[in-house]
C-alpha cells in the first residue's frame, strides 16, 4: 500500500514567526507516527529555520522546496540548485506547479532542466499536472493531464509522484465532484504504468481547496494517496486538524 503524504504548500506566505509557531502547534498536536506523513514546503529562506527545528525537536515532518532551479552551464545569478535544496534539508521538491507554469513561464525545457537536478540530487519529485478551466469545458482534461505527463516517460521511478491540482480549482474553493477526481486520478496511474519499465504504482496526490470539511471524503477515493494543500496548510490548526483526520483512514 502507498504510504499517505499531506502536503503544506506555503507559497510566498509566513514569515519567521509564523513558522515558529506552526511547528509548534503541529508537534503538540499531530503524533510523531504520523508527523512522517507530512511534507512542509514553506517559502524557500526559511526551509533553514525549518531544518533546525525539526531536528532540534526530533520531528518526523519532512521537508519539501516549491521550487529548484535547473543545473545551468553559465553564471546564474539568484539560482538555487538541487544540491542546495538538499543541503537545506529537503528530500521533497515541486515541479511544475500551475503557478509557475503561468507566471514564470515555465515550459517543458524548464521543467525537464529541473526535474533533472533533482533527479541528481535524489530529490522526491512532486510534479503538478492539471487542466484550466477552459479545458475542462472542451473536454480535454485527460488529453491535457497525458500530454503534462509525457515529460516524465522513463525517468526512474522510485522519484516521481504526481500531483493532480485543476488549475481552476486552486484558491477558489471549487473542487471538482469526487467521480471526476477518481477518473482522472486512475488516468494518471494507468498512464504512468505505460511509461516505467517497473509497473510500480505511482502515488497520486489531489490538490486544489483542499479544506477541513472535505479533506476526508477526497482521501477516501480508491486512487487518492495524498493531499496538496496551499490556503488550508497555512493554519495550524486547519493542517494539523486534516492530517489527523485522514491519517486514519488507508
Ligand atoms: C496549491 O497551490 O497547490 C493549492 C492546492 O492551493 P489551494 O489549496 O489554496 O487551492
Amino acid at each position: 500500500m502507498t504510504p499517505i503524504k499531506i502536503i503544506a504548500n506555503w507559497k510566498m506566505n509566513g514569515s519567521h514567526e509564523d513558522i515558529i509557531s506552526w511547528i509548534d502547534y503541529f508537534q503538540n498536536n499531530v503524533e510523531i507516527k504520523n508527523q512522517i506523513n507530512c511534507i512542509l514546503c514553506p517559502p524557500l529562506c526559511y526551509l533553514d529555520t525549518v531544518k533546525k527545528i525539526v531536528l532540534n525537536n526530533k520531528l518526523d515532518l519532512h521537508l519539501g522546496s516549491q521550487d529548484v532551479y535547473a543545473d545551468l552551464d553559465h553564471p546564474s545569478t539568484g539560482g538555487v540548485s538541487g544540491r542546495m535544496i538538499k543541503d537545506l534539508g529537503c528530500n521533497y521538491v515541486l515541479i511544475g506547479h500551475s503557478e509557475r507554469r503561468i507566471h514564470f513561464q515555465e515550459n517543458e525545457d524548464i521543467l525537464l532542466g529541473k526535474i533533472n537536478s533533482a533527479i541528481k540530487n535524489k530529490l522526491n519529485i512532486i510534479f503538478c499536472v492539471g487542466e484550466t478551466f477552459e479545458q475542462r469545458e472542451g473536454g480535454i482534461t485527460k488529453k491535457i493531464i497525458k500530454k503534462q505527463l509525457r515529460i516524465l516517460r522513463g525517468l526512474p521511478v522510485g522519484l516521481i509522484s504526481v500531483a493532480y491540482e485543476p488549475v481552476w480549482s486552486i484558491g477558489t474553493g471549487k473542487i471538482p465532484s469526487l467521480e471526476s477526481i477518481e477518473d482522472v486520478h486512475q488516468v494518471i496511474k494507468s498512464g504512468l504504468k505505460d511509461y516505467f519499465t517497473n509497473k510500480k504504482d505511482i502515488p497520486v496526490y489531489y490538490g486544489g481547496s483542499v479544506n477541513l470539511d472535505n479533506a476526508e471524503m477526497i482521501m477516501k477515493l480508491d486512487s487518492v494517496d495524498g493531499l496538496l494543500i496551499g490556503a488550508a496548510s497555512l493554519d495550524s490548526s486547519s493542517f494539523s486538524g486534516i492530517v489527523n483526520k485522514i491519517t486514519a483512514k488507508k
